[in-house]
């Protein structure tokens, strides 16, 4: 019997919530929608909820434990630091994130940053509204063909940037010591260590999670290793880079350029020297987004909610242990 439920849109990236409306009433389910941005608006709409999703709204202790009867928790995204769920753990309640909704917009991303800067289009561009035209002003521009791309991080997204980076003709390294060398190979990159792929790169691309080993994994010591004409890209989470090391190394033309799509505090204080920057590029967080893959998350979350509530295995749970720990026939009410 799943007519009846209710699921509940704490906050949500979209305009609308036609989609998880139209997705979630096949099985009887209504969907109510709020803007909620703190803990007791989020307990006083969500009490009754058997479904809560979320964007950045915080899900927290006591809002868990203020749930009545909610079976699952779905995140719009991957990041989930706004839910306790170890507090979902104990109740029960399984916390499911989409993580593969954009990994093709990342990786189109993060080579767009690395044709304009090696391209030098943003100091190209300003020159050209200004009714200059000249090639000279903006030499060097070295060819990417034939130079080496050093990937960090050789998940989803880094193996997505490679196989575009090749097709300019490039040569890739990649740092990742979860992943066998031999799959590395196998998939067409030469594995390094860390200090090996800043010597030889000349590109170098972010592709990590943050955590507690790779905050700040690029700092003064390992800029000081990479190449002085190198490009350094970050799309991934701004805190892996020692921000005031890349600002220093930057201004003192260490590196070449950086493009990046993710800085350590989002938004950035406007004051930020970074952003006045010429060898800078930084886009808002944006990577992520396309059409396409905004549309595939929206759904993507109301069909996780669907399958828990009609007691079918989801596809991307957190803590997975509270299904194994609930009976074989899947989620029910509490
Ligand atoms: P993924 O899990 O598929 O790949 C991450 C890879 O990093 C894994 O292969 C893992 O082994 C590796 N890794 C973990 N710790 C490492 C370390 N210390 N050194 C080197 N490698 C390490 O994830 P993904 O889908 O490729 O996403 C990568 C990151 O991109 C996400 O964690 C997220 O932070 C970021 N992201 C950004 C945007 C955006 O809009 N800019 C959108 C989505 C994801």
């Amino acid at each position: 019997m799943t007519r009846g439920f209710l699921v509940v849109i704490a906050d949500s990236p979209f305009e609308t919530s036609e989609k998880e409306e139209m997705i979630l009433g096949k099985i009887g389910a209504s969907v109510q929608r709020f803007t909620c941005s703190n803990e007791s608006q989020v307990i006083g709409a969500t009490k009754n909820a058997d479904i809560v999703l979320c964007d950045s709204s915080p899900i927290t202790q006591n809002v868990i434990m203020n749930l009545q009867q909610a079976v699952g928790i779905v995140e719009y995204g991957i990041g989930y630091d706004n839910i306790d769920v170890n507090a979902a753990t104990e109740r029960g309640i399984v916390v499911c994130n989409v993580p593969d909704f954009m990994t093709s917009e990342v990786a189109d991303h993060t080579v767009a940053l690395v044709l304009a800067l090696a391209r030098k289009l943003h100091q190209i561009l300003p020159s050209t509204r200004l009714g200059e035209w000249t090639w000279r002003k903006f030499r060097p521009i070295e060819s990417l063909d034939s130079r080496t791309a050093g990937i960090i991080g050789f998940g989803n997204i880094g193996r997505q940037v490679a196989t575009r980076l090749s097709a300019f003709g490039m040569k890739i390294v990649a740092y990742d010591p979860y992943i066998p060398a031999e799959n590395v190979r196998r998939l067409g990159a030469t594995p390094a260590t860390l200090g090996q792929l800043l010597t030889s790169s000349d590109i170098v691309s972010i592709h990590i999670p943050l955590t507690s080993e790779t905050r700040h994994l690029i700092g003064k010591k390992e800029i000081a290793m990479m190449k002085k004409s190198s490009i350094l890209i970050n799309t991934s989470r701004g805190p892996v880079i020692d921000q005031g090391a890349l600002l220093s190394s930057l201004q003192e033309k260490q590196i070449g350029a950086a493009g990046l799509d993710v800085l350590a505090t989002e938004p950035p204080d406007p004051s930020d020297p970074l952003l006045m920057l010429d060898n800078v590029i930084i886009t808002p967080h944006i990577g992520w987004y396309s059409e396409q893959s905004s549309s595939r998350l929206q759904e993507h979350a109301a069909l996780e909610a669907e399958r828990i509530l009609t007691g079918r295995t989801p596809r991307h749970p957190i803590n997975p242990q509270v299904l194994t720990e609930r009976s074989a026939g899947g989620l029910s009410r509490k």
